[in-house]
């Protein structure tokens, strides 16, 4: 049994089963234990892999797509690029390496990291040293301390999916909340009645049907819109998930690359859940910023993947022959193939105090 399966129970011993946010939060998040902050979790060796460790155009063009902001922007002199979840680094490596000879975009770029862990902290520190702004990166644990003064421009790849998301069951001609309870000396799903201000408001459900919303995504998502609006600026929130709400069960545990019980080595295996995309639309909307979908495929289509995949072919041809030339291929297909990350990625993009739009849409 994990140390963090038994801070677990002593907490349902004390206040009752626990809901699935408050949950997933901990097996994520504790401060001593929690998944993120006691590993880097990414790669082959890994738990999982993400666009930007499958390739470095995913990460060049979003700076290309950055840079691009920038300029609509009016380039500032000074402006807030701030990433949410940098994992590993790269995807920021490869955004600021891309865009070194776009002309006075790095001098006003100010580079903020939203990290919690400290294992992926200095993983990113090492990822950055040696790039252009290196010793201007900025660590935050929260989006309060990121400066309000200038623009800012956000991305947040596979961030949302790490954030707690709670479930309803329909059962009975009613909505119970999933909880995780105690049974003898074991971890055990429960429910618990849940009152009708939580119920989803459309659809009929069916008897079993699972409804999961995030109080964690919807919060993150106000403040990053009410960031957008008051400072002026643009985002990208890309991640798996739906652009419209609707009812499943889309809670995993993974670990090396496998589908895992979330109950099964707490603190040793990732959860995540489909990100509901219609929902942080609405908070673009109440907030009075813009936005814009496309899945994967078509954004990274719109800004130019494949212009980009047909350079490095040229060169990695010349490099490394025949087989470089395929593994590009293989790894653009990865990132925009409709059976692989293409369609069920989508892409988020949301602006304010431009007046052209944003690239991408
Ligand atoms: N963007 C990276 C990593 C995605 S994994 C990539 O594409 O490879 C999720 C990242 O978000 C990790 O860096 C994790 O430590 C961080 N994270 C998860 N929840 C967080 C929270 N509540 N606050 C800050 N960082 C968090």
């Amino acid at each position: 049994m994990s140390a963090l399966e038994d801070i677990i129970k002593s907490q349902i011993a004390q206040n009752g089963p626990m809901d699935m946010g408050a949950f997933m939060g901990l097996a994520l998040g504790h401060p001593e234990h929690g998944y993120y902050n006691t590993r880097d979790p990414f790669g082959v060796d890994g738990d999982f892999v993400t666009a930007p460790e499958i390739s470095q155009m995913f990460g060049e063009l979003v700076g290309v797509w950055v840079a691009d902001c920038w300029m609509r922007l009016g380039s500032p002199a000074r402006f807030v690029l701030l990433e949410a979840g940098p994992g590993r680094g790269t995807l920021m490596a490869d955004a600021l390496r891309a865009t070194r000879k776009v002309d006075g975009f790095h001098e006003a770029a100010e580079v903020h990291l939203l990290e919690m862990s400290p294992v992926l902290k200095a993983v990113q520190a090492r990822a950055l040293d040696g790039v252009d702004v290196a010793g201007r990166v900025i660590w935050h644990e929260s989006l309060e301390s990121v400066p309000q003064d200038v623009p800012m421009i956000v991305i947040a790849n596979e961030f949302f999916d790490a954030l707690a998301v709670r479930q309803l069951i329909y059962q009975g001609g009613g909505w119970h909340e999933r909880v995780v309870g105690i049974e003898g000396d074991a971890l055990v799903f429960g429910l618990r009645a849940c009152p009708m201000a939580l119920w989803p408001q459309f659809g009929k459900p069916r008897e079993g049907d699972v409804f999961e919303f995030s109080p964690a995504r919807e919060n993150f998502m106000i403040a990053l819109a009410a960031r957008v609006k008051s400072q002026n600026g643009a985002g990208l929130v890309i991640d798996y998930g739906h652009m419209r709400s609707g009812f499943g069960d889309t809670v995993q545990g993974v670990s090396k690359h496998k589908f895992e019980d979330v109950l099964n080595h707490i603190g040793g295996i990732d959860i995540t859940s489909h990100v509901d995309f219609e929902v942080l639309g609405d908070v673009c909307e109440s907030q009075g910023v813009s936005y814009s979908w496309a899945t994967q495929g078509e954004f990274l289509r719109s800004i130019g993947i494949e212009m980009r995949a047909a350079a490095l072919k040229q060169t990695g041809k010349q490099a490394g022959g025949e087989a470089m030339e395929e593994a590009i291929e293989k790894d653009l297909q990865r990132l925009v193939g409709a059976d692989q990350m293409g369609e069920l990625f989508k892409v988020m993009g949301v602006y304010h105090g431009i007046e052209s739009g944003i690239a991408g849409f």
